[in-house]
């Protein structure tokens, strides 16, 4: 496993560029519209790793009730797993509270599940199976 990326909630991804792009000197490498998730995002590649800065597209999107309760900021660490399904299996034999109990569709077409705060100490994890 490894970290895929960093899910980072901000009020605007074009105002967030503006320090992890022109000042911090990172990349924009990809751009989307998450439709089902109600989330625009960037992502920008650091080491192996990457950081995803998200922006709400509609009122009811998880990032825009984040954002209003605490301005934006660290919003979830996501895990890469070679087979989402057998870790959500796993997860869930070990009394881990799952969001999302079978996967969903994500950025760049990968399979992505969140698991809740109240199993992984306060952070919202979410699994991610590569498109390969
Ligand atoms: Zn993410």
């Amino acid at each position: 496993m490894k970290i895929s990326h960093l899910g980072i909630a901000t009020k605007g991804i074009d105002e967030a560029l503006k320090f992890w792009q022109d000042a911090l000197g990172l990349e924009n490498v990809h751009a989307e519209e998450v439709a089902e998730q109600k989330v625009r995002v960037a992502m920008l590649p650091i080491g192996e790793t990457r950081i995803e800065l998200l922006e709400a597209t509609s009122e009811d999107s998880p990032i825009a009730k984040f954002v209003e309760k605490r301005g934006g900021g660290i919003h979830h660490i996501a895990v890469e797993v070679e087979n989402i399904e057998e870790s959500l299996a796993k997860l869930k034999a070990n009394g881990a509270r799952l969001i999302d109990e079978q996967p969903r569709i994500g950025a760049e077409g990968c399979l992505v599940a969140f698991v809740h705060p109240s199993s992984a100490g306060g952070v919202l994890l979410e699994l991610i199976q590569e498109n390969k």
